[in-house]
């Protein structure tokens, strides 16, 4: 929707000087004592706004809107007179990283920039926000004018309003009178879905690298215009934990620099000077890793910055007031004490290393620039990818601005890594190859997103282990160790034109190529046009057509008779899709378009269950799938009344991960009526424990050899001698941490078409034994990942394992995917999956 793109950054710099005796507070501004109620977002707004109207030292910039309409800004804070060459400032800063070009006027101040509350629920970040922009524009701190003369401070109160507002008017709608500490009451807790995420669901501290919410992107854009030197990250954790500041917990990812590392060392210093005089809790060097980058302390760290996290103690659950383990109190007033502090001591350590963090950060450009350390100093991305899916991939490299281009040496061939075969290759530039070179500003980010298994100095990460991008786009690519010369060609993407025939055809043909042609089949459907897919490839006019290419037939669509031709080329020329006219339905080889192996397709209607029981964010991206992706309506049915829905208005029912033992008889009676049901992650449970099926068969013999596998090993089984300061090392060998897996996909079943012979899946769920009777469409037959980190013991079970499988059940049909296929909304190569079993 158009409000949703980017606004024109709008400046409110204040012309009156204002004068900090009459600057209010946020106590007064709000009329409430901070931390004795929950700020609306819009009120924070309101503040921030307030601030730089009345005082010079702080401007407001609007830099977008989230996807319910609620504002995001920032405020920027410095002197007069850096506010007043605020554009010197921040141009000289990108000059320096390589990104812009231009003269350097020789002036570059540090950017710090402090970013609260990006879980909606960790509810101390914005109302600290306030506290902290006020104190500094009023100098009520030792050293602001200090800070202020010689740094950019800039705040954003709120990554995440739409979460955050969830929260508050939550926790207002429950609350006791007065503050209840009883951590049982409604009031701690909120229910489903928890307020921490977005409104599609998504985890936006797990968004940065791949930017796919409205929120993280016009975020980036604005930091990407900074830049910034150092970038702090406000979260809480657990209601029973104390404080947590860096530096940050092993593994750090070999990319980031002696520097940041000593910074985050610093830092920790710094902040337990001020925690100290206090005599407040706290741990460092625990929990918080510096490994995947989708965190908005390692996104910062690899684009220069010094990047933080903090977590305070707190929470959703704990409201108000809630009473601890230890029988002390915690309230919203110490948690914004705690955040406030660290604030403080974020502003001040990077003050007294000013001069450090400039150089450190022009060095680390410098480095990549000309001397980058990724061992691959050529990225070459083939041209012979499909357009749609490789213009996916440059869009995300944009987005981190990372260049790219064609490839030069046209000809010549190269040893490398090929990265869908896992192993050494080589491959010959072709005109229209991508070059993604080392020898560039973000040289160090294409490291840790090329590599081909990225490196930890420790297993025990907190979230993903892999994610090298030519798996995630499921492209052919190979990484070189020599450079390879751009070549100076601009990327321009040529605009496809299909015309209106002058002879009505009898049908059009799509291709089955690239996610664009589902976008086009998708419209079609929207238009009540029925299409059909070839179940065989086929030739006609001495032209091949792949599997599952499309077929639009005049004869199947009698009743748009006279909109069809113009409504296709239309639809087809919008999503850039090929088509081609056929005089008649009689194809040379192959089977002909009235043919029962060119099944016919139309609109469906598609259900998918939320709430209570369902894991929120697969039911989030799953949302977001069908409304931003394909622009194509879904029916979220709350678990809570869904029995009292008649599913005979539904054609597909979507089960996300979770537990449905309320609604088995339910889902299962839908497909014994002649319902498809798509189930992912443990959602498979639900026919797994239904005594008809072949997965219940199939798991049943799977048990009682691995029990018998297990006796046998038993006796010498030296895994059970862990100890206990291992406990969290032994859980890990049983399972996949976010790890790569190759797919080997039966290219002939419909649920498989897009996929290629082999396809890519970030593995993290248990492993399923094939099906008896059914259909076994995409398999795992090796023990090892092809990148990160899965146990021993995970290994040992992946084996000869399904990941996508199908069966009938009575008149009815069931998919199981085992795994989230299209992980966090950036794992695009499942969309083609996510769309067949819906559509196909
Ligand atoms: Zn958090």
């Amino acid at each position: 929707m158009r409000r949703f793109l980017l606004l024109i950054p709008v400046i409110f710099l204040s012309l009156t000087s204002g004068n900090s005796q009459s600057i209010k507070s946020p106590d007064e501004f709000l009329g409430y004592v901070l931390g004795t109620r929950f700020t609306y977002h819009y009120r924070a707004v309101e503040y921030f706004r307030y601030i730089a109207e009345n005082s010079p030292l702080a401007m407001f910039r609007e830099y977008g809107s989230s996807y319910e309409g609620r504002v995001l800004g920032v405020c920027i804070i410095s002197s007069q007179d850096n506010l007043a060459k605020l554009e010197e400032y921040r141009k000289n800063n990108l000059i320096k990283t390589g990104l812009l070009e231009g003269e350097f006027t020789g002036k570059q101040l540090p950017v710090i920039w402090l970013s609260y509350n990006v879980h909606g629920n960790e509810s101390a970040g914005m109302e600290t926000a306030m506290k902290t922009l006020y104190t500094l524009v009023t100098g009520s701190y030792p050293g602001v004018s200090d800070w202020l003369r010689t740094c950019i401070i800039i705040i954003d109160p709120c990554q995440n309003p739409d979460g955050r507002d969830l929260y508050a008017n939550r926790f207002r709608n429950s609350q006791n009178l007065k503050p209840n500490p009883d951590g049982n009451t409604w009031e701690h807790n909120q229910g489903w879905p928890s307020a921490r995420t977005n409104h599609y669901l998504f985890d936006l501290n797990r968004d940065w690298t791949w930017q796919t919410q409205a929120e993280t992107s016009q975020r980036i854009e604005l930091y990407n215009q900074f830049m910034p030197h150092v970038h702090a990250d406000f979260h809480e954790m657990g209601a029973e934990s104390t404080f947590f500041f860096p530096p940050g917990a092993n593994p750090w990812h070999e990319v980031i620099t002696t520097w940041q590392h000593e910074f985050h060392n610093l830092m920790g210093t710094g902040n337990a000077a001020l925690f100290d005089e206090k005599s407040k809790l706290y741990f460092t060097r625990e929990n918080y890793d510096l490994f995947c980058p989708s965190f908005g302390d390692t996104w910062p760290l690899f684009n220069g910055s010094v990047g933080f996290t903090y977590e305070q103690g707190g929470s959703g659950y704990s409201g108000l007031a809630y009473r601890q383990e230890s029988g002390d109190t915690l309230t919203l007033k110490k948690r914004i004490d705690g955040h406030f502090i660290a604030s403080m001591a974020t502003l001040k350590v990077s003050y007294e290393n000013r001069e450090k963090l400039i150089a450190e950060f022009n060095k680390f450009f410098s480095e990549n620039n000309n001397n980058p350390s990724f061992q691959y100093k050529s990225i070459i991305i083939k041209g012979s990818n499909e357009k749609s899916d490789l213009d996916d991939l440059l869009q995300l490299l944009r987005k981190n601005q990372i260049k790219y281009s064609y490839a030069g040496n046209t000809g010549r061939k190269f040893k490398g890594f090929d990265y869908s075969a896992n192993t050494e290759g080589e491959t010959t530039i072709e005109k229209g190859d991508i070059l993604v070179s080392a020898y560039q500003p973000q040289s160090r980010f294409v490291q840790v997103l090329f590599e081909p298994d990225s490196k930890a100095s420790d297993s025990l990460s907190y979230d993903l282990t892999a994610w090298a991008l030519p798996y995630v786009f499921n492209l052919k690519a190979f990484a070189i160790a020599e450079k390879i010369k751009p070549n100076d060609e601009r990327i321009e993407s040529q605009k496809l034109t299909n015309e209106l025939p002058g002879k009505k055809p009898y049908g059009y043909i799509a291709e089955n190529k690239g996610f664009n042609t589902l976008k086009l089949i998708t419209a079609l459907y929207l238009k009540n046009i029925k299409t059909r897919y070839a179940l065989k490839s086929f030739t006609i006019n001495g032209t091949s057509f792949n599997r599952g290419s499309f077929i639009v037939t005049r004869g199947d669509n009698i009743e748009a008779e006279k909109t069809i031709d113009q409504t296709v080329t239309e639809l087809a020329n919008k999503f850039q899709v090929k088509l081609t006219p056929a005089a008649s339905g009689f194809v040379e080889k192959g089977k002909d378009f009235g043919s029962g192996y060119s099944p016919l397709t139309k609109k469906k209607n598609v259900a998918l269950l939320c709430g209570e029981g369902t894991s929120a964010g697969i039911v989030g991206e799953l949302w977001y799938f069908f409304e931003r992706e394909l622009d194509y309506p879904v029916s979220l049915l709350n678990t809570a009344n869904a029995e009292n829905v008649d599913l005979n208005d539904y054609d597909v029912l979507l089960l996300a991960s979770g537990s449905y033992t309320r609604l088995k008889d339910t889902i299962v009676d839908f497909a014994r009526k002649g319902g498809r049901v798509v189930a992912l992650e443990n959602a498979i449970s639900v026919f797994a424990t239904e005594k008809s099926t072949s997965l219940f068969k199939a798991i049943e013999t799977r048990t009682s050899e691995l029990k018998a596998a297990e006796k046998k090993e038993k006796s010498d089984d030296l895994s059970l001698l862990k100890k206990f300061g291992d406990e969290r090392r032994h859980l890990l060998s049983e399972r996949s941490a976010g790890s790569i897996y190759r797919v080997m996909v039966d290219t002939t079943n419909p649920f498989g078409f897009g996929l290629g012979n082999e396809w890519f899946m970030m593995k993290r769920s248990q492993a399923y034994p094939f099906l008896t009777s059914g259909s076994n469409i995409g398999y795992i037959l090796d023990n090892k990942p092809v990148a990160g980190f899965a146990g021993y013991k995970f290994q040992k079970l992946i084996k000869n394992t399904m990941v996508i499988g199908s069966e009938r059940v009575g008149n009815g049909e069931v998919i199981y995917i085992t795994d989230d296929p299209y992980y966090r909304a950036f794992w695009k190569s499942g969309r083609a999956l996510l769309w067949n079993v819906v559509f196909r």
